[in-house]
């Protein structure tokens, strides 16, 4: 079995989607996704196609050891990473319709067919910051089954801002903080969980002050509190609050995480499948981080093939603690149109692993067409 071509598509999702699709010799056609963004379809078919046709797609780790060798220099994170992982995927969804096995069997099987998720709702309807429009959309998210959501609290507080560079948060935004947070969890009750998202712009003084601030709230994570860079930093936020703290999509290969892994620097683990390597490496992270007993979550924020395939390593990693949903992006109406399937892929606030060969789902090929990013063909040589 050969790869004959690596395609891709890339359409204007809630960001730019970026679909691959990798051809055979056989007939067989593999979906993939890679992390959303510009310039990477042309990564994918100018860099990555050339190092894969004429190779057999279902050596799947020898060919992702392949690409991130032949680009060297610039393969161990971004947008080239973010174009490796998306081809990785493909190659997985063609070997497993190859082998007639769902691709959580060839990652060792599956522990779960259901997967729990959090609903990412960002902040209130078009994007208000206050505590009335907070605990509205929390509501909304609750009334659509999710038993976990997941707000934004960076630049929340801005009109308070001292300093728009500096990392630090006053007084006046830290009580606008809580009294955010505090109407979102008088508004689920006490069972629904609750997360924090910073994205990386605090310090660590002023992160630690915001978690003794949120810690009555009983949240389930706060993430990434300050810039996952530095492992030291992250730990000492971590060992001064009781509330988990959770990195990861920012971080990449199983080197990026190795550092947070082994010198604890946080509690659980945020792993973005369309942008750290692909579903084996995302896998392989997972069971690094089982050897300290650590959770792994899933982020995503791309279509619903980027979605499934997450949900198929989640469905295959032991410690799985829970796998994002975008709930933001559902301004974007067409995106469940965008892939077919046997079975509901969302339900009761879980996600329902297919288990069909491969990632189990097809792509609806007239809806991507009629979303393609302006400039951009489906799936053309
Ligand atoms: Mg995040």
């Amino acid at each position: 079995m050969k790869i004959t071509a690596v395609k891709t598509a890339t359409l204007a999702g809630y960001k730019d989607w970026n679909l691959v699709r990798l051809e055979t010799d056989r007939g067989i056609a593999g979906i993939g996704e890679a992390y959303p963004g510009e310039g990477i379809a042309e990564l994918i078919t100018r860099r990555l196609a050339p190092l894969l046709v004429g190779r057999d797609p279902r050596d799947v780790e020898p060919l992702y050891n392949h690409m991130v060798a032949g680009t060297i220099g610039q393969s161990t994170a971004g947008g080239m990473l973010a174009a490796i992982s998306g081809v990785e995927t493909a190659l997985w969804d063609v070997a497993g319709k190859a082998m007639g096995v769902p691709v959580y069997r060839l990652l060792g099987g599956h522990y779960r067919d259901r997967i729990r998720l959090y609903a990412d709702v960002g902040r209130g309807r078009n994007s208000t910051d206050t505590p009335e429009a907070w605990a509205q959309r929390a509501r909304e998210g609750v009334a659509d089954g999710f038993g976990a959501i997941k707000f934004d609290i960076d630049h929340s507080a801005d009109e308070f801002q001292h300093d728009a560079v500096n990392r630090g948060l006053g007084l006046q935004e830290l009580d606008k903080m809580t009294a955010l947070v505090e109407a979102v969890r008088e508004a689920v009750g006490p069972e629904v969980d609750v997360c924090i998202d910073c994205h990386g712009i605090y310090g660590v003084r002023d992160a630690g002050l915001l978690a003794e601030r949120l810690e009555p709230f009983d949240l389930m994570f706060l993430e990434d509190p300050v810039p996952p860079e530095n492992p030291e930093a992250m730990a000492k936020v971590t060992s001064s609050t009781s509330i988990p703290i959770c990195t990861g999509e920012f971080v990449h290969r199983r080197d990026g995480f190795r550092p947070l892994i082994q010198n604890q620097a946080c509690d659980m683990l945020h792993v973005d499948v369309s942008s750290t390597g692909g579903m084996l490496e995302a896998k392989k992270i997972a069971d690094l981080a089982d050897l300290y007993y650590m959770p792994f979550a899933a982020h995503n924020i791309t279509s619903p093939i980027g979605m499934t395939a997450a949900a198929h390593v989640c469905a295959a990693v032991r410690n799985l603690h829970t796998m994002e949903l975008p709930y933001h992006a559902d301004q974007v109406a067409w995106r469940w149109d965008l892939v077919e399937s046997t079975t509901a892929l969302v339900e009761g606030g879980e996600f329902a692993v297919p288990d069909r060969p491969g990632l189990g789902v097809e792509l609806n090929e007239d809806v991507a067409r009629r979303h393609l990013k302006e400039g951009y063909g489906l799936f053309a040589e």
